[in-house]
């Protein structure tokens, strides 16, 4: 007979597994099924990933968090997109909000008018017409309104935040909620001869912790996935060839931008996401093409204000474990793959792999058949995600350094080449099933990248042309006066939800 789940165990306490202990706590609650997390505060957390997505408030409101109580807990500012500088071409940036762009005219998708017109020569960008996009090129911000009958209004935001205080945050709302927790090192895993599932795993101090179900959330160490159960990984450094980053927080000077900057650099980028009380700063490059040395000395030449901290370099392989789920062990957060950190996906996909346990929580004992559509759901979220994040390394048109021409050599998963093919040689854009990130995103980066469709979509070429110049005149209007009533992010912030206020 399956044995019933009556015991959940996390292991570490890094983002993911204060994230999915919050998140089990509440859906838990009522069935008797205890809940231990163990961490370490000798072994640490990787103490980076600030810039999250918008599906973080849903998270939130999951919880029933309060917005306003978590920007002030977590000095958390907002997030409109992220600016791409000289990704396409040096000199040259475009923004990826998370927003759509005008509003679909005679039932054609906006950006076939916008691209015929764009032909015309009587268009302008496409985050012209973008009322989010606009709002973040002026270091505004105001909350959407969701009007459905004002398209140009709805818009969708994200937040910067002090990671560790979010961990700490959830941490309070998990124990409240029952979650026991252990400050412990782990050092033996054990693992049950017969079925090969982990039956407990053992502290310094010696006690032992047994459970049912073990959710991996240690990180790059990947205790129980790979160390334990020796799990594969799909390395997909042919791919995305950046493997170090080093990270360096400084005093914030300038205006708090309510976006994320992400600014390429000769073999890699560099990221800038402001939050409250200081600037979250990192560099991302492939060491085949760049030091250690060399990375850290550009990056601390690169900040806005004194460092608060020593740079913190990281290495990692982009990839993804071969099972996130394998016996009874789930694996979540970096324990379960990194994509690099180029559009903030890993505090979203800790979401995603939180949501499926929920979904198909073992109450009544584990089924493969489950595990198995897990592993299913998880890899494709996955392989999305990483064409995307290719997408913007493949796209570009520098070649200025080797890293560069590099990139330029990539042979893309075929994937990602049909829809890029599909899009130019016929103007469709498709969203596959398991894509986390809507037509709208995958539009901004082919838009700034300069690759657009052969022919202008004959749906397009209906509506006469000066009615279509004018109704696009209307739309940057309508969003230039949009930007005219809202005020400056940093006057938002210290309105509505300033720390420590
Ligand atoms: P960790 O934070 O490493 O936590 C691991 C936990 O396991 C710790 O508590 C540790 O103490 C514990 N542990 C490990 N071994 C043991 C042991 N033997 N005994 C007991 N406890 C143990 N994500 C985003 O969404 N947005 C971003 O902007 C972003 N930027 C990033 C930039 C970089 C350079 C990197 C590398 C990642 C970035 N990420 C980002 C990813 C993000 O940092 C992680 O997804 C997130 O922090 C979750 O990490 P984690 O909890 O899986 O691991």
């Amino acid at each position: 007979m399956d044995k019933a789940t009556k015991s959940v165990v996390i292991v570490g306490g890094g983002t993911a597994g204060w994230m999915a202990a919050a998140s089990l706590s509440k859906f838990l609650a009522g069935h008797d099924i205890s809940i231990t997390l163990i961490e370490s505060a000798d072994i640490g957390t990787v103490g980076v990933g600030e810039a999250t997505l918008p599906a973080i408030r849903e998270f939130n409101h999951y919880l029933g968090l309060d917005e306003v109580e978590f920007i002030k807990a977590t000095n958390a500012t907002f997030k409109l997109g992220i600016e791409f500088q000289n990704w396409h071409q040096l000199g040259n940036s475009f923004f990826h909000p998370f927003a759509g762009y005008g509003a679909p005219m005679h039932g054609v998708d906006f950006y076939h008018h916008w691209h015929r017109a764009k032909v015309e020569g009587a268009a302008g960008e496409l985050g012209d017409y973008c009322l989010a996009t606009q709002l973040a090129m002026n270091n505004k911000f105001a909350q959407p309104s969701m009007n459905n009958n004002n398209p140009l209004s709805v818009f969708n935001y994200a937040f910067h935040f002090d990671a560790i205080a979010y961990a700490r945050y959830l941490r309070q709302f998990a124990e409240q909620a029952g979650v026991k927790r252990i400050e412990q090192r782990i050092s033996k895993v054990h693992v049950g001869v017969e079925n090969g599932d982990i039956e407990s795993v053992e502290l310094q101090d010696g006690r032992v912790i047994a459970g049912d179900l073990f959710i991996d959330c240690s990180g790059f160490a990947g205790l129980l996935i790979k160390k334990a159960l020796h799990v594969g990984y799909d390395d997909w450094r042919h791919w995305l060839p950046c493997d170090s980053a080093i990270a360096v927080p400084c005093q914030s000077v300038a205006d708090i931008t309510p976006y994320t900057q992400s600014i390429a650099m000769e073999s890699g980028w560099r990221w800038r996401i402001p939050l409250q009380h200081r600037t979250g700063n990192g560099v991302v490059f492939c060491s085949d093409y760049m030091s250690e040395s060399q990375a850290t000395d550009w990056l601390l030449g690169q900040l806005d204000g004194e460092p608060l901290a020593d740079p913190n370099v990281i290495r990692f392989i982009t990839g993804k474990r071969q099972k996130m789920w394998h016996k009874n062990c789930v694996a979540i957060g970096l324990a379960s793959g990194f994509l690099e950190p180029l559009e903030s996906t890993s505090i979203a996909m800790i979401q995603n792999g939180i949501s499926h346990i929920h979904q198909f929580f073992p109450f009544a004992g584990i089924k493969q058949i489950e595990v198995d559509e897990v592993n299913r759901l998880n890899d494709l979220q996955y392989e999305r995600i990483r064409d995307f994040i290719i997408l913007h390394y493949c796209a570009t048109q520098r070649i200025d350094t080797p890293f560069w021409q590099h990139c330029q050599r990539i042979d893309i998963p075929d994937s990602l080449k049909h829809k890029i093919e599909l899009f130019k040689q016929r103007g469709h854009l498709i969203k596959y099933d398991g894509e986390s990130f809507e037509r709208d995103s995958w539009l901004s980066i082919l838009s700034g990248m300069a690759i657009m469709p052969e022919q202008v979509e004959t749906s397009a070429q209906m509506m006469p042309q000066q009615q279509l110049h004018q109704q696009l005149q209307q739309i940057q209007h309508a969003i230039e006066q949009g930007v005219g009533f809202a005020g400056s992010h940093a006057a938002f912030i210290n309105k509505h939800c300033k720390a420590g206020a």
